[in-house]
């Protein structure tokens, strides 16, 4: 990538979010899949639908641009898909499982916080107005995603987890690809 514009910087932090949410398009319905608590389950399910409107976002931007969204893969979305991954693979008690996923989606979400962050900057100092509303309408549903997900934790699953131990034997494990 040539550092001599931020206009191409700019262009090359979208190209990076474009792949980073056509990534998680593919890992968050496995993650709802893996959820126990059906309203984990349908957080997840609403930001992928959200996602969606993400992706969507990034692609008027770009067209607008006359520029193309591909050519770039989002190594630290990688990183983290494969740490929920991780998680998925995983047998064990379910809210305890939950609260592994609800920690590996924060920290997706804090990810594109950050970097919808730093497009939105650019955008208003690049004059590129209608871009910077839609990339602040989305990092708006990236930091409600993280405020949901930190309400389910601090409410329920973070609750039962943490009495896990004396319970696991009355409730049995949960083992991958199993639903309740
Ligand atoms: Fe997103
Ligand atoms: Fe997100």
């Amino acid at each position: 990538m040539s550092m001599d514009s931020l206009q191409h910087l700019y262009v090359d932090e979208l190209k990076d979010l474009y792949n980073a949410e056509n990534q998680l398009l593919k890992a968050l319905p496995k993650m709802a899949k893996k959820a126990s608590a059906p309203q984990l389950r349908q957080a997840f399910t609403d930001h992928l639908e959200q996602t969606r409107g993400h992706v969507d976002r990034l692609d008027q931007i770009f067209k607008k641009m006359g520029e193309k969204p591909t050519g770039k893969t989002c190594k630290a979305m990688k990183g983290l898909v494969e740490e929920g991954k991780e998680v998925i693979e995983e047998d064990g008690d379910e809210f305890v499982l939950d609260a592994a996923l609800i920690g590996a989606a924060q920290r997706v979400e804090h990810y594109e916080i950050a970097g919808y962050g730093v497009v939105r900057t650019f955008a208003s100092l690049l004059g590129e107005n209608d871009a910077m509303d839609l990339l602040q309408r989305t990092l708006n549903e990236e930091g409600e995603t993280d405020k949901k997900l930190t309400r389910l934790a601090e409410t329920v699953i973070n609750v039962e987890a943490s009495e896990a131990e004396e319970e696991t034997p009355k409730r049995g494990k949960k083992t991958s690809g199993s639903r309740r």
